[in-house]
């Protein structure tokens, strides 16, 4: 049976935190995490499966119906400026999101949503957000899905346009690379951060290694996963 939403609910799979918000720009910041569900992709390679894939996980189990004002009860009672929005893909319930989003502004914390790209931000989400973390899946990080699935032109363009977004990919190879440069200079998509794919610090570290060097020459910024590297595949760090 679904979990029953209230207007003022968000269906969260968890909240955790203080933590650091362990990829991109804001790598090593403490930060809280809300971490929504559903998510309109199927990656193979999906890190948080049990917040989509009903193949595999009871998403009852694992849907909490939550109202915002919790959320931001909780919040703004943790230590953490920074509050990351992730999933699944967190747009999916971007019109919930709004009261939340509100309230942790006007508390004064600074905001990062973590997306596939592929919904386009509300014009009120786009006021809120200080930065959106969009990550369009590659052909082999998404494989089994259409490129007209993974990328939307449309919203990729809001994005690009918004300012508030960094754009960053997943990688297993450096010949991912130049699929990441189609791209970016398709949609305009800057700045290109490529992180490798891995849910060890053995198998991260090691893509990293092969990874650094082609990524620098195309121009493009790196980061590790420092969550992985500190607690591995853990759960809520
Ligand atoms: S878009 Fe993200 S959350 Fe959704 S299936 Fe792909 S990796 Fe998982």
């Amino acid at each position: 049976m679904r979990p029953s939403l209230a207007p003022e609910d968000l269906l969260v799979a968890e909240t955790f935190g203080p933590t650091v918000q362990g990829e991109g720009p804001s790598s090593g910041q403490r930060a809280l995490f809300i971490r929504l569900m559903r998510c309109n992709l199927i990656c193979p390679a999906c890190d948080t499966p049990y917040t989509w894939d009903a193949t595999r996980f009871d998403l009852t189990a694992q849907a909490r119906p939550i109202a915002a004002a919790q959320l931001l009860w909780w919040a703004l009672g943790q230590d953490a400026e920074l509050v990351v929005i992730t999933g699944g893909e967190p747009l999916m319930q971007q019109r919930r999101l709004v009261p939340l989003l509100a309230g942790l502004v006007q508390a004064g914390r600074r905001i990062e949503v973590e997306t596939n790209g592929t919904i386009s931000p509300t014009p009120r989400l786009l006021e809120l957000v200080a930065q959106f973390n969009v990550s369009p899946k590659l052909a082999g990080f998404g494989a089994g899905m259409s490129a007209s699935r993974r990328i939307k032109p449309d919203a990729l363009a809001t994005f690009a346009a918004s300012g508030r977004a960094i754009f960053k990919f997943v990688l297993r190879t450096p010949a991912e690379l130049d699929e990441v440069a189609d791209l970016a200079r398709s949609y305009d998509l800057a700045p290109v951060w490529v992180m490798p794919e891995g849910a060890t610090a053995a198998a991260i570290t090691e893509r990293l290694r092969v990874l650094a060097d082609p990524v620098i020459a195309h121009g493009f910024h790196l980061t590790t996963r420092l969550h992985v590297l500190a607690w591995g595949d853990q759960r809520g760090r």
